[in-house]
């Protein structure tokens, strides 16, 4: 099968003239790490799985997206990471949600697919498991950046709730949630996303991102979906179990359900976001609503990076 990956770090009011050619130049190079480390994995025969996960750990540590290092604060000025992995073979998922621990949230997610009997851990108890599991930790100085406390008390000093991105949360320096799709030489799909979710939530909100079926979604015998925008809507319409229900049901190319999704039916209920989206035999779909939505590909026929 042709291999093929798809990252994104973020979709929203992403406007031309708020944005330095210094930060567009410093998102692109993020986004090309993430193909890189993504690539170096499905080209090596690796599996969709390690490729997405290793795709987001890279965003993950880059402080320029909404994920890991540079996550985005929560009411109250803490971080509270969500997370979620999905192999589309089997259909085995591991989440975490509000965790406020792990220095690699994907990779405590890959630990609940991979060590438990559960999808979802939440909170204090997806901390105590990152800490029993010997993940790697790291503590509120390390997630938070001098940018995202100033959005932060920019955002919470209007009684705002926005994303990262957004018209409540805009800040031209700052970048969105992350994910990754992936089809390996087998055939086998997997999606992975990661987030500090939207600025100045409340405490405990969970959005779309760790939710099965809401943010992240595979399958092999349709799609591996990644999802970033406002994470309510998403949930509401179970996003991308959706577009995976389209092509299942209804015959619907992988293109043609992102497409209907993200252009349709969510813009019916007021959702804003976009999605990244691959199936079985590599074609790749990247709709999006917003005003744009960080997005990097690569296939065996091409590669590319856009915003816009
Ligand atoms: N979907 C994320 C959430 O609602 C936010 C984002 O995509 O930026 O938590």
């Amino acid at each position: 099968m042709p291999l093929a990956l798809v990252v994104h770090g973020g979709a929203g009011l992403i406007r031309r003239d708020s944005l330095t050619p210094e930060r567009e130049d410093r998102c692109r190079a993020g986004l090309r790490a993430a193909l890189d480390a993504g690539w170096a994995v499905l080209h090596a025969g690796g599996s969709a799985l390690d490729a997405v996960q290793a795709s987001v750990v890279a965003l993950e540590e880059d402080p320029a997206f909404n994920a890991g290092r540079g996550a985005v604060l929560a009411a109250g000025g803490t971080v509270e990471l969500d997370a979620a992995i999905m192999d589309g073979t089997g259909r085995a998922a591991g989440a975490i949600a509000g965790a406020t621990l792990p220095r690699s949230p994907i990779a405590a997610a890959r630990a609940v697919l991979s060590g438990t009997p559960h999808v979802l851990l939440c909170g204090p108890g997806a901390d105590a498991f990152i800490v029993d599991a010997g993940l790697e930790t790291a503590d509120a100085s390390w997630f938070e950046t001098p940018e995202r406390r100033a959005q932060y008390e920019a955002v919470a000093a209007v009684g705002g709730y926005g994303l990262d991105h957004g018209p409540l949360g805009g800040k031209k320096d700052v970048y969105g949630t992350v994910g990754a799709v992936a089809c390996d030489r087998g055939g086998h799909v997997a999606a992975a996303t990661s987030t500090g979710g939207m600025v100045n939530k409340l405490h405990g909100r969970v959005g779309d991102t760790p939710v099965i079926g809401a943010g992240t979604y595979a399958w092999d015998q349709t799609c591996a979906v990644s999802g970033t925008g406002h994470g309510e809507p998403f949930i509401r319409l179970a996003v991308a179990h959706r577009i995976s229900d389209l092509m299942e049901l209804a015959g619907l190319s992988v293109a043609e359900a992102a497409e209907r999704v993200i252009r349709v039916e969510l813009p019916a209920v007021a959702g804003e976001g976009g999605v990244i989206a691959v199936d079985a035999a590599g074609r790749i779909a990247m709709p999006f609503n917003t005003g744009g939505m960080f997005r990097g590909w690569r296939t065996e026929a091409e590669t590319g990076v856009q915003i816009w």
